[in-house]
């Protein structure tokens, strides 16, 4: 992935299992990749629901001490990545609020694009804000019809557009929901001893040795609690956007997405890729990490061989999630090192999963001729991506992405190489199980699957809450 792409979240909840913070804390560990700005559990014991969450990684966040200090048999998890409001501690998940009824704690995935909109109407209703985050627009909600309705929770979740995979935890019950067009995963699962969890990726559940059950359905509730897992619909199931950039690129290999493992998918990618633009080589190299699933698929399908041109420093993070574009460099050119003997004097067809900014990809490039690259064709695992997204991952500005205003042979031009292909729409859409209809593909079409008219976008919230703040002086 080029840089300045980022993702969303990674969210999970588990019910009756008596080593739950540490489940959580596996579960978590296990979806770092979802997200690495901050982290945070949140539990129930004996009807009283207590929380940690800190900024960075999970494993700075918690350590032995605070995991023992999460006593309870039920809880939830988050990993965030800053899609709306900033990457700040009181924007850490699961948040935690008490309310007439009790007390709840959230975890979210995705991005609501009406956030803006509710929460204004809701300030002047009186309600007030602590973070600048659009899950907080949900805790709200949720408190402001507690006590009217008879199942609040499913008469809030409909006020709600956009993406959500949510997972709350009460003192009595975790209830997972997904919103109805299925844009993030959330996928419902059991341990050995029969404890229900939700996570968002297969990867949690193999984690903590849970088995996988099945998709939680757009438009579903799932509730675990001593009774068990019980279902309800809250809204119809709409036309299925499941974001196919999570198979490009997002989640990890090994997981099970949208019915198809995405390993698999990554694999069928990079063969059609050679199949839509093959070129003459002596070898194919992935760029790590991202791009070598589809290499591996590009260089069976050419018949060329497969060789590791560019190795990765296992010790330094994955890049494009840093926040600042400082901390990328600097990142970039500690993780990514050439085996001059595999490159020098070589036709090289490096295969990416895509390119957003196309800065770093072009500082890759030159890293490459540097090392007596005789031929750079390069070749990307998606099409050109011209368009925002307002469903969970923040890309920059369309302005700033180099194919929205940019050919794709002055893009060559600009990353210095012999040749540069993407992959077709027509040719990812084939690589997925499902018809294509029920895949999100708006970051490269520009078919938005609803209205984004008055999207929210990430930093709104937070002017909004530095608005009222100097509001109030
Ligand atoms: S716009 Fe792109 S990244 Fe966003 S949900 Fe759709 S496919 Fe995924």
């Amino acid at each position: 992935m080029d840089d300045q792409t980022k993702h969303k979240c990674g969210v999970f909840g588990i019910w009756d299992d008596p080593d739950t913070a540490h489940k959580c804390y596996t579960a978590l560990f296990a979806q770092q990749h979802r997200g690495q700005e901050s982290a945070g559990i949140a539990v129930v014991d004996e009807g009283q629901l207590n929380a940690h969450t800190g900024m960075g990684l999970v494993a700075e966040v918690f350590d032995d001490q605070m995991l023992a200090r999460l006593t309870g048999n039920a809880g939830i998890g988050h990993n965030r990545y800053s899609t709306t409001g900033a990457s700040r501690s009181c924007n850490a998940q699961p948040l935690l609020r008490e309310y007439v009824g009790g007390q709840v704690a959230l975890a979210h995935n995705g991005n609501l694009v009406n956030a803006e909109l509710l929460r204004r109407e809701y300030e002047s209703r009186g309600h007030m804000f602590q973070t600048s985050t659009d899950t907080e627009v949900i805790l709200v909600l949720l408190a402001s019809h507690h006590l009217a309705k008879e199942d609040p929770l499913a008469e809030v979740l409909p006020h709600l557009q956009g993406a959500y995979s949510l997972v709350f935890l009460f003192d009595d019950r975790i209830e997972a929901a997904r919103d109805p067009w299925g844009w993030r995963p959330l996928v419902l699962g059991k341990t050995e001893a029969g404890a229900p969890c939700v996570a968002s990726e297969t990867v949690a559940l193999d984690a903590i040795g849970a088995t996988y059950v099945r998709e939680v359905k757009p438009g579903e509730i799932v509730t675990l609690s001593d009774k068990g897992v019980q279902s309800r619909m809250f809204a119809e199931p709409q036309q299925s956007a499941h974001c196919i950039f999570e198979h490009v690129y997002f989640a990890n290999p090994s997981s099970i997405l949208f019915g198809d493992t995405v390993q698999v998918v990554r694999e069928r990618l990079g063969e059609k890729l050679a199949e839509e633009s093959p070129v003459d080589a002596d070898c194919v190299i992935p760029m790590p990490d991202s791009g070598r699933s589809s290499s591996m698929g590009y260089a069976r399908a050419s018949g060329l061989p497969y060789k590791e041109g560019i190795v990765p420093n296992r010790y330094v993070g994955r890049t494009f999630i840093k926040p600042s574009q400082a901390q990328r460099e600097v990142a970039v050119r500690l993780k990514l090192n050439v085996v001059g003997e595999i490159v020098k004097g070589h036709r090289l067809i490096v295969v990416d999963d895509s390119i957003v900014r196309g800065t770093t990809t072009r500082y890759k490039m030159a890293q490459l001729r540097r090392a007596g690259a005789k031929e750079i064709h390069l070749r990307i695992s998606c099409p050109p991506i011209r368009h925002g997204c307002y469903f969970g991952v923040d890309f920059p500005d369309a302005k700033d992405l180099i194919a929205s205003n940019k050919s794709v042979e002055e893009i060559a031009e600009f990353l210095g190489v012999d040749s540069l292909a993407f992959l077709s729409l027509e040719g990812m859409l084939s690589c997925v199980s499902l018809p294509k209809e029920n895949y999100c593909t708006a970051c490269w079409s520009g078919r938005y699957p609803i209205d984004v008219e008055h999207p929210v976008n990430k930093l709104d919230l937070e002017r909004h809450q530095l608005r009222m703040f100097s509001t109030d002086k």
